[in-house]
C-alpha cells in the first residue's frame, strides 16, 4: 500500500503538480493507494486515468468560494451520530471513516479518514432504534468510508443489529472495494451477508474507468451476483478520467456485460480542492445526450447532481420534452434532433382514476 509521497515517488516519476502536493500538511487528505489499484496504473503515462483518481496534485490546495467540506449539508441531516436521513424513504449509515483507497474526488472528505473508526455498538443501536421508529424508511445504505473495511465479524454484528429491529429493510452495501482491493471479497463474506436475507441486499460499487474492471474486480462482484445480490454502479464524472463518450460507453457496456447495472453518473460535488477534477455541466449534458444515442436502456446511467446545501439529487438531462404546444399536445425532440408530437387521452375518457 502506498501512503506517502515518498513511496509514491519510488513507483512513479512525479509531475511538477504532483511533486508540489504537500502530504505533511495536516489539512490535506492523505494518500492511500492499495497495491492492487497501484498495479493498474500505467506508470509511463503522467495523465493516466487511474493515476488522476488517487495521486494528489497541488490543485487540491486551491479552494473556491462556493466549495465546502460538507457540500450536501449532511451534517444538518444527521439524525443519530452516524445516520443521515435526507430522503423520506431511505437513510445512510456512516459505518466507518476508513477506506481501502483515497479517491481524490471524495465528496465525503469531511468524514473520510478522520480517525473516528468504526461505529460503536451504541451508535449502531441508536441508528437501529431510529430506523425502528421511522417505518417510512424502506432502504438503508451502509456507507462511509467503506463498509467492507470492517471485519466480517464486525459487519455481521452491525447487520444483525439492524436486522433485529428492521428485518424488512432493503440494505445497500456501498463500497469501492471491488475496484480498490478485490481480495477482500471472499465467499465467506458474501455467505455471511446472505445469512441475513429476510430482505434483499444490493451491492453498490464505484467504477469510474473501464480499466478498473480487472479480472479480480469482476470476480469479486460476481460472488455477490452469483449469491443473488444485484450489483449497481455509481460513476463520478471526472475531468481527464472519464469525460469522454468513448470511455463512458466502454465502461457502461463492460459493466452490463459483467452483470453490474450502471445506476448513476454523478456530476462532481462542490467539495473543497476538487475543482480540477470537475467537468462543466454543459459538457456533462453533451456526454449524456451522446450516451443516450449510443447505449441501450440497460447500459444507460442517470446523470445526476447532488445539489449544494442539501438540495438533494436531481437528474440532469437535455430536455427532450419541449413543451405543451396546445392543450393536451406535447412536443418532443428526440436525441437525433427530430420533433414529434404526443396527444393526451380525450378528457371525457380520462376521469376513471384508479384508487
Ligand atoms: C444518494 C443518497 C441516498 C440514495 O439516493 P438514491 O437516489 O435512492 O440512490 C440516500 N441518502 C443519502 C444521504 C444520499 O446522499
Ligand atoms: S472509497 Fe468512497 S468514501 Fe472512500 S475515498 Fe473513495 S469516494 Fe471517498
Amino acid at each position: 500500500m502506498i501512503d506517502t509521497k515518498e513511496k509514491l515517488a519510488s513507483r512513479l516519476s512525479l509531475t511538477q503538480e504532483e511533486e508540489a502536493f504537500d502530504d505533511r500538511d495536516s489539512t490535506a487528505f492523505p494518500i492511500k493507494i492499495p497495491s492492487h489499484f497501484m498495479a493498474l496504473i500505467n506508470a509511463d503515462d503522467p495523465t493516466d486515468a487511474l493515476r488522476r483518481q488517487v495521486v494528489p496534485t497541488v490543485y487540491e490546495m486551491e479552494r473556491e468560494a462556493w466549495e465546502s467540506l460538507d457540500p450536501l449539508s449532511e451534517v444538518a441531516h444527521t439524525k443519530s451520530s452516524r445516520l443521515i436521513h435526507r430522503y423520506a424513504s431511505r437513510a445512510a449509515f456512516l459505518t466507518t471513516d476508513v477506506c481501502a483507497i483515497h479517491c481524490r474526488h471524495c465528496f465525503r472528505r469531511r468524514f473520510t479518514s478522520t480517525a473516528q473508526g468504526a461505529a460503536s455498538r451504541e451508535e449502531i443501536d441508536d441508528a437501529a432504534r431510529y430506523l425502528a421508529d421511522h417505518r417510512e424508511i424502506t432502504e438503508l445504505l451502509l456507507t462511509g468510508g467503506d463498509v467492507l473495511t470492517l471485519s466480517d465479524e464486525a459487519l455481521e454484528e452491525m447487520i444483525g443489529a439492524f436486522r433485529a429491529r428492521r428485518a424488512d429493510l432493503v440494505i445497500r452495501i456501498c463500497t469501492r472495494m471491488p475496484a480498490a482491493h478485490p481480495a477482500r471479497i471472499t465467499n465467506a463474506l458474501v455467505e455471511m451477508i446472505k445469512g441475513f436475507d429476510s430482505a434483499p441486499f444490493y451491492l453498490m460499487v464505484q467504477f469510474n474507468h473501464p480499466r478498473e474492471l480487472s479480472a479480480e474486480a469482476i470476480k469479486a462482484v460476481a460472488r455477490f451476483v452469483d449469491h443473488g445480490i444485484p450489483a449497481m454502479n455509481q460513476t463520478v464524472l471526472l475531468r481527464g478520467v472519464n469525460d469522454d463518450a468513448d470511455v463512458l460507453q466502454e465502461l457502461c457496456n463492460a459493466l452490463v456485460f459483467n452483470r453490474i447495472k450502471p445506476y448513476y453518473l454523478f456530476q462532481g460535488d462542490l467539495v473543497e480542492g476538487t475543482a480540477h477534477l470537475r467537468v462543466p455541466i454543459g459538457r456533462g449534458l453533451e456526454l449524456e445526450a451522446e450516451l443516450r444515442r449510443r447505449l441501450s436502456g440497460l447500459a444507460m446511467p442517470t446523470y445526476a447532481v447532488d445539489l449544494p446545501e442539501g438540495g438533494g439529487k436531481v437528474p440532469l438531462t437535455t430536455h427532450y420534452l419541449r413543451g405543451e404546444v396546445q392543450p393536451g399536445v406535447w412536443e418532443f425532440e428526440n436525441p437525433d434532433g427530430e420533433r414529434r408530437r404526443y396527444w393526451d387521452p380525450p378528457t371525457d375518457r380520462s376521469s376513471s382514476t384508479p384508487r
